[in-house]
Order: structure tokens, then C-alpha cells, then sequence
């Protein structure tokens, strides 16, 4: 048991990072073509807009039933809200975040587009403080968007011209079906004025998209309704990250690679969960931080990934003399 911990401990967690966004990738966008369907209330954003997703993002069919007439969505067919944020929920505490880190098509796209902008050796952008603390709350007025719009539908304020009306702003409606070769929307729908401003607003921000997460890592994820319905129910989780504060000391590592610049997992000395709203689970923190146990990936309170200076030097290609490998220094 031990020396399974070890190996987990000791992992390449880039390769494995890797390996595991691309088969998810590949399984999401391309798992039509193979008829398999997971279903319409993923935690992520497999965008159906794509036809061959082999499953839905929650939000779609989340922003259909809400604009349901009030009487009927009180009546019988509130069941069926009910049982789609359960199905919603029953996929989410399996991995909490981590579905943004390992699984969303959507993140791990950036993650490539990163990737590019690395080898073309062209440098990234960060935000400054105060900016990322004001831009990290625009996620909760896009999730607000997502379920108020389709409620006041419901009452009838609004015309069914704003049906889902975030999908039609949404980059990935866009972005998404070109992973399959088709750039069909790419277009503005001029059949009413609400749908021609909503889908232009769609393409600038499609357009912001691609060249946002040219320059800044993961600059959708800040912004994403998504995460935000993730942080609401994040303590339900069966996963969690955890960090022991009497061991950190603040050395600002975990920090330094941080794709979301959350500056807590480096300065909180004093919370147990260190998970943060804008965390995507990549588990990078942990890989980077050089001492044991300071901060750790637990699987219903077992700890599943810990941070090790064994794998600290491991990771980071420092030779130790045989027999020196646990002694601290
Ligand atoms: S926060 Fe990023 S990774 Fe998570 S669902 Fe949104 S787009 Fe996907
Ligand atoms: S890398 Fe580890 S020791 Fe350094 S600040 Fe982060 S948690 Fe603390
Ligand atoms: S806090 Fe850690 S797990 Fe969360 S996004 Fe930052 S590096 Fe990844």
C-alpha cells in the first residue's frame, strides 16, 4: 500500500494530466461517432451544439425547464427539474473540480491554446490582484443570468426569443462545433432583434475566447456560470483539497503555478479546505509544493495525493546520493 502511495506521490502529474484531458477530450467531443451518450446534465461543457458530444452540459436543458409557465413548472413537471439537478449532482460529487481540471473539453482547449502560446515562446499575461477579484465574481452574474432569464420567461416577461439566451452568448456554442468540422455558428441570427444582438454578442465573445486563452491560462474558466454552480456545491463532494498549514512555509510555489492565480493556497495558513471558487482540481499546487503533507488530494477523507519533497525533487530532476531520499535538508 505504501509503495502504491509512493508511486502516486512520486507521479509525472503533467504527462498523466495530459494523457487523461486527452482521452476525456476525445471521449466528450468525438463520443457520438461511437453512440455513447452520458447523458444532459454534465458539470461541464460538452456543448451539444456540437452533434457528435457524446453528452450535454447541464446549463441547456437547466435554462429550458426553469422557463417552464410557473403553474407548470410547480405542478408535475418541477419532478423533472428536481430529478435533472440530481442527475446534475450525482455526477458532480464524484470529482468536484476536477471536472474542470481533467474533463471539460471547454478548459482543456485552453490548456492546449496555452500550450501553443508556450512553444511559440510568447509569453502569458496575468491578472493584478484587484483585478482578478473583481473579474471572479462576473461567473455568479452569468450564473445569475442563466437561471433568471428562463424565470422570468416562466412569468412572462420575457418573449421566447430569450430561450437559453446564455447558450446563445456562450463561446462554446460557437467554439465547440468546430471540433467536428463545423462552423455553422459562426453567423448572426437576424430572424428577430433579441436574437440578432445575443448572437452577436455570442461571436465577440467566441472572439475574446480564442484570444483570451491565447494570452492568459484558463481565461474563460474565471468567467464560467459553470464554476460557479460548482462552488455552490462543492461541499458535497467526495473529493477535496486539503492543506496542513503548520507545514507550509509560504515559499509561494503552489502559487507560482497556479494557472488561476489563487493566492490563498499559498497564504492560508489557517483553513483545512483550501479549495477556492475559481479552483479548477488540476492538482498542480500539489505537485509543486516541496513539502510533505502541506497540501493534499483527498478521495471521502483518505489522502489520495500528498505533497511530498520526494516527489518535489523527483518531478523537478534533483539527484539525491542513494540511501538520502527521505532525510530532510
Ligand atoms: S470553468 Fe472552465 S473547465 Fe470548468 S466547466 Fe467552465 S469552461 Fe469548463
Ligand atoms: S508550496 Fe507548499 S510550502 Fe510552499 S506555500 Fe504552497 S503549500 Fe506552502
Ligand atoms: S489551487 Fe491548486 S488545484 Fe486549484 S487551480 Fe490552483 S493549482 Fe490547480
Amino acid at each position: 500500500m505504501s509503495k502504491i502511495k509512493t508511486i502516486v506521490n512520486n507521479m509525472n502529474l503533467t504527462k498523466v494530466r495530459f494523457t487523461i484531458q486527452l482521452l476525456t477530450f476525445i471521449l466528450f467531443v468525438y463520443g457520438g461517432y461511437f453512440a455513447i451518450d452520458f447523458g444532459s446534465k454534465l458539470p461541464i461543457f460538452a456543448c451539444p451544439y456540437n452533434g457528435e458530444a457524446a453528452g450535454a452540459c447541464y446549463l441547456i436543458p437547466l435554462q429550458h425547464q426553469l422557463s417552464m409557465p410557473a403553474q407548470v413548472l410547480l405542478g408535475g413537471a418541477g419532478i423533472a427539474v428536481i430529478i435533472g439537478f440530481l442527475t446534475f449532482l450525482f455526477w458532480f460529487i464524484f470529482l468536484n473540480k476536477a471536472w474542470c481540471g481533467y474533463v471539460c473539453p471547454f478548459g482543456t482547449f485552453q490548456d492546449w491554446l496555452t500550450l501553443l502560446r508556450k512553444n511559440m515562446g510568447i509569453r502569458f499575461s496575468t491578472y493584478t490582484q484587484t483585478q482578478f477579484e473583481k473579474l471572479s465574481k462576473i461567473k455568479y452574474i452569468l450564473l445569475t443570468i442563466v437561471i433568471l432569464v428562463p424565470l422570468l420567461m416562466g412569468v412572462g416577461a420575457l418573449s421566447a426569443e430569450w430561450s437559453a439566451a446564455f447558450c446563445q452568448i456562450c463561446p462554446a456554442r460557437i467554439i465547440s462545433p468546430m471540433f467536428s468540422g463545423d462552423f455553422s455558428q459562426w453567423t448572426i441570427d437576424f430572424s428577430t432583434k433579441t436574437a440578432m444582438v445575443l448572437t452577436a454578442i455570442g461571436m465577440i465573445f467566441a472572439g475574446l475566447f480564442l484570444i483570451g486563452s491565447f494570452v492568459k491560462k484558463r481565461f474563460f474558466c474565471f468567467f464560467c456560470p459553470m464554476s460557479a454552480l460548482h462552488y455552490i456545491f462543492s461541499k458535497f463532494s467526495i473529493v477535496s483539497l486539503q492543506k496542513d498549514g503548520s507545514k507550509c512555509t509560504r515559499c509561494g510555489d503552489c502559487y507560482t503555478v497556479c494557472d488561476m492565480q489563487i493566492k490563498d493556497i499559498a497564504d492560508d495558513v489557517t483553513s483545512t479546505n483550501i479549495l477556492r471558487d475559481d479552483c479548477i482540481l488540476c492538482l498542480k499546487c500539489i505537485a509543486a509544493c516541496p513539502e510533505d503533507d502541506a497540501l493534499h488530494f483527498d478521495i471521502l477523507k483518505l489522502k489520495t495525493f500528498s505533497s511530498t519533497k520526494q516527489g518535489f525533487e523527483k518531478r523537478m530532476g534533483i539527484e539525491r546520493p542513494e540511501g538520502l531520499n527521505n532525510e530532510s535538508h
